[in-house]
């Protein structure tokens, strides 16, 4: 592939698709022509990449000539619909929905775990759900010396990651509550507003969510470990940015605090915050707009038979979506 590149970005409004264009400005990403594709809504709207206006275009079947590749960010229909019209153009698709992933001829990659797999790409590649990708952060260094067999994890999960409309859900819900009006409910089913919601996505017939359940599916897939397993729950909560998400991880072979935290300390794209006596822990306020996730609340579990508990937080607009899919595209 050529060193300069035309993008497109499929979603170029949305939450993702405007960390996407910030994460190529930082990272130098190659560019040399950028095509910004969304709804009929956002047709003529100007968005800023390293100081020049670039008109959002709405999209079509037509909108992949000359692109090498596209990034798709606006929800698994859209990227189901139009993924296909794009490698037939000739690029390369990073999908950022839940379309893709766990189709056997398209690599579900977390860069840091399995990069390797994008080269057996066959035109899409996709970006795996945010909350897998950043429990894998810290779950893969421990796996490799440890050997994982399953988990339990509770997620915390910011508005963020439902999109730029919870964003402003949340916001209008604090305004409100703190005048005394009534709030407006969208997005979510109740006040997410000072409350908590144990549901992430619909729910299937197991009692588990959508969302749940990426976490085994999709966590096989990235590490290729078919025996992996792990029961989630995953909670909405009332932070704008970053999730968190709490772990008890069993492991086959014995696990020291020591060894945890030199496999660890030394794991790319993660920071070790990990001195409780003096409340030093991560938090997704110090996570957010930072590309690292941080991993601390290090402990042996005392509930499981070689078992370490952590608690994990990370950036899900970044390593969740943005970077994760621009660091694929640096991989091409
Ligand atoms: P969002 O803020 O709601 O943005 C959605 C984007 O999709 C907007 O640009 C929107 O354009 C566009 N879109 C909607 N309908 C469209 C249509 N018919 N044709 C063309 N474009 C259309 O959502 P988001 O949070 O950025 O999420 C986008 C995707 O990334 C989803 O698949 C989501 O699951 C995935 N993802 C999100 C996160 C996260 O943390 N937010 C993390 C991982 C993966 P308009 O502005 O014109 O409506």
């Amino acid at each position: 592939m050529s060193r300069n590149l035309h993008i497109a970005i499929v979603g170029a409004t949305g939450a993702v698709g405007i960390e996407l264009l910030r994460v190529m400005e930082r990272r130098s990403f190659p560019v040399s022509k950028l095509t910004l594709l969304a709804s009929a809504r956002s047709a003529g709207k100007k968005l800023e990449f390293r100081g020049e206006m670039h008109e959002v275009r709405e999209l079509r079947e037509d909108s992949f000539a000359g692109v090498d590749v596209a990034l798709f960010s606006a929800g698994g229909g859209i990227s189901k619909t139009f993924a296909p019209h794009a490698v037939s153009a000739g690029a390369v698709v990073v999908d950022n929905s839940s379309a893709f992933r766990m189709d056997p001829q398209v690599p579900l990659v977390v860069p840091e775990v399995n990069g390797a797999d994008v080269a057996g790409h066959r035109g899409i590649i996709a970006n795996p759900n945010c909350t897998t990708a950043i429990t894998l952060m810290a779950l893969w260094p421990l796996h490799r010396e440890f050997g994982v067999t399953r988990i339990f994890a509770s997620s915390y999960q910011a508005v963020s990651g439902t999109g730029a409309q919870a964003i402003e859900e949340l916001r209008k819900q604090v305004e409100a509550t703190v005048k005394g009006e009534p709030l407006v409910r969208e997005v979510y089913p109740h006040q997410i507003a000072f409350n908590v919601l144990p549901q992430v996505d619909s729910f299937l017939e197991t009692g588990y969510t959508k969302e749940e359940m990426k976490m085994q599916n999709e966590g096989r897939r990235i590490m290729h470990h078919e025996g992996f397993r792990a029961s989630v729950t995953c909670v909405r909560v009332p932070v704008y940015r970053a999730h968190s998400i709490a772990v008890s991880a069993e492991f086959e072979r014995p696990v020291s605090l020591e060894a945890a935290r030199r496999v660890l300390s030394a794991a790319p794209g993660l920071r070790v915050t990990d001195d409780p006596v003096a409340k030093v822990y991560p938090m997704p306020l110090d996570c957010a707009g930072e590309d690292d996730c941080r991993v601390g609340r290090l402990r042996l579990d005392c509930a499981l038979e070689n078992g370490l508990s952590f608690w994990v937080s990370g950036d899900q607009l970044l390593k969740g979506a943005a970077l994760n899919a621009i660091q694929i595209a640096e991989l091409l």
